[in-house]
């Protein structure tokens, strides 16, 4: 009898902790819910560099557009060799649009703030003006 009556407290006491975690954590993702993912637009502030990251997927969502653009520079830096072989030159292209790598203007964008990569085709380096560390 009194193996089961600890048994059942146990229980009680497991539910009540599981309770006090899902309400925590409601309390941690739900704040700032209106800037949550489901709610992001194109010109939603999350895209803004400049505005605070308060919830944890806005926080993560840029980690993942930081991502995109540290790969997008990765592809045109290898779509510059690419195109140099392929010309047969040295020279890099005067453009990136030369590149012919088939995507949008917006490729040539970051995709955290929006604003056009740099470009100089005198030494071929293309540079992010927000991520000046990729
Ligand atoms: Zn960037």
């Amino acid at each position: 009898m009194k193996l089961n009556n600890r048994g059942s407290w146990s229980l009680i006491a497991l539910l009540v902790v599981a309770a006090i975690i899902i309400i925590a954590a409601a309390f941690y993702f739900g704040q700032g819910g209106t800037t949550g993912p489901v709610t992001v637009k194109k010109d939603s502030k999350l895209l803004d560099s400049k505005s605070k990251k308060e919830t944890v997927f806005g926080q993560s969502l840029d980690t993942a557009k930081a991502a995109d653009c540290s790969e997008r520079l990765r592809q045109i830096t290898m779509g510059i060799r690419s195109w140099k072989a392929s010309e047969g030159t040295e020279a890099n292209p005067k453009s990136l649009r030369d590149l012919g790598l088939g995507v949008g203007a917006d490729y040539f964008k970051c995709p955290v703030s929006g604003k056009d990569y740099t470009y100089d085709p005198a030494t071929g380096v293309v540079k992010c003006p927000t991520h000046s560390n990729f």
